[in-house]
């Protein structure tokens, strides 16, 4: 399949490893947008959230226990995690994905999704 993040799980293209278990793998993004900036991704190719059903829905928990895992392992106490579905939301990777941003203070409203009124 001609999907970018499958080929980083396969390791034919590079990315720089957080954390892997047997559902999920997680990498740094490669243009950070915060002082931690992770990944984190199943391992079954999924297109996005609005592909998630009861057949598959089991991976998002693990994305989850992951991040966990994650943030104890980097001595991380507060973070965010997004994820954008469709591209008026932003996603340019359709695979499914999960942001894990964290080191900074973040803000929260309007101001956040682009909006100046
Ligand atoms: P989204 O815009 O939500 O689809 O997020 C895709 C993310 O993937 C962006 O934050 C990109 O910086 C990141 N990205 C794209 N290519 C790579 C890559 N080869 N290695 C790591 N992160 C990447
Ligand atoms: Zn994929």
């Amino acid at each position: 399949m001609d999907c970018l993040f499958c080929k980083i799980i396969s390791g034919e293209i590079p990315s720089t490893k957080v954390y892997e278990d047997e559902f999920v793998y997680s990498f740094k993004d490669i243009a950070p947008i915060a002082p931690v900036h992770n990944l984190i991704i199943p391992k079954e190719h999924i297109c996005c959230a609005n592909a998630i059903d009861e057949s598959n829905s089991a991976v998002v928990a693990k994305v989850f226990e992951a991040a966990a895992k994650i943030a104890k392992e980097e001595g991380i106490e507060s973070y965010r995690i997004i994820n954008n579905c469709g591209d008026d939301a932003g996603q340019t990777v359709k695979h499914l994905h999960f942001h894990m941003l964290a080191g900074v203070k973040m803000g929260w409203g309007p101001e956040s999704l682009g909006k100046t009124e």
